[in-house]
């Protein structure tokens, strides 16, 4: 017998189709309903299998084509819809303070585990300080984890 659906468990759909990085209280906020629930309402649509996995959606417009690529043009078929890993691939990134696709070699900086790429120091460092106070809280909650 087919289980119904209600509004939390579309509502927990409609969240990840959007952003599958959501955590189960970032829903449940969302949502109006408690963690827990969203997290077992989750785990339930997994086990029916209607979740099957939540996947990353790639942009390959930002994949620069290998010279073995462009080579070879029986790849670009399957490429469309996949990447192959036993190619070099090179990724075009953008400034993360003025958008622009970054041309030379991008300037990069460490806030904890994740990394952000800029096109020029001023741009880093206009960066660093619009986004101090974020920063700043980012790295103390990450250090009062660790006392
Ligand atoms: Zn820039």
């Amino acid at each position: 017998m087919p289980i119904k659906l209600d509004s939390i468990d579309t509502a927990i759909l409609n969240a990840l189709s959007k952003d599958g990085r959501k955590s189960f209280r970032q829903m449940a906020r969302e949502i109006g309903a408690s963690a827990p629930t969203v997290k077992l309402r989750y785990e339930r649509l997994v086990s029916v299998g209607l979740i099957k996995s939540v996947s990353p959606v790639l942009d390959l417009s930002k994949i620069t084509r290998t010279a073995k690529d462009k080579l070879d043009n029986n790849l670009t078929k399957t490429q469309t819809n996949q990447i192959d890993l036993e190619n070099e691939i090179l990724l075009d990134v953008d400034c993360e303070y003025c958008k622009a696709q970054i041309a030379g070699k991008p300037l990069t900086l460490k806030i904890l585990e994740q990394e952000r790429f800029f096109c020029c120091t001023s741009c880093r460092s206009l960066y660093k300080e619009k986004y101090r106070g974020r920063i700043d809280a980012l790295l103390s909650k990450e250090s009062a984890n660790n006392v």
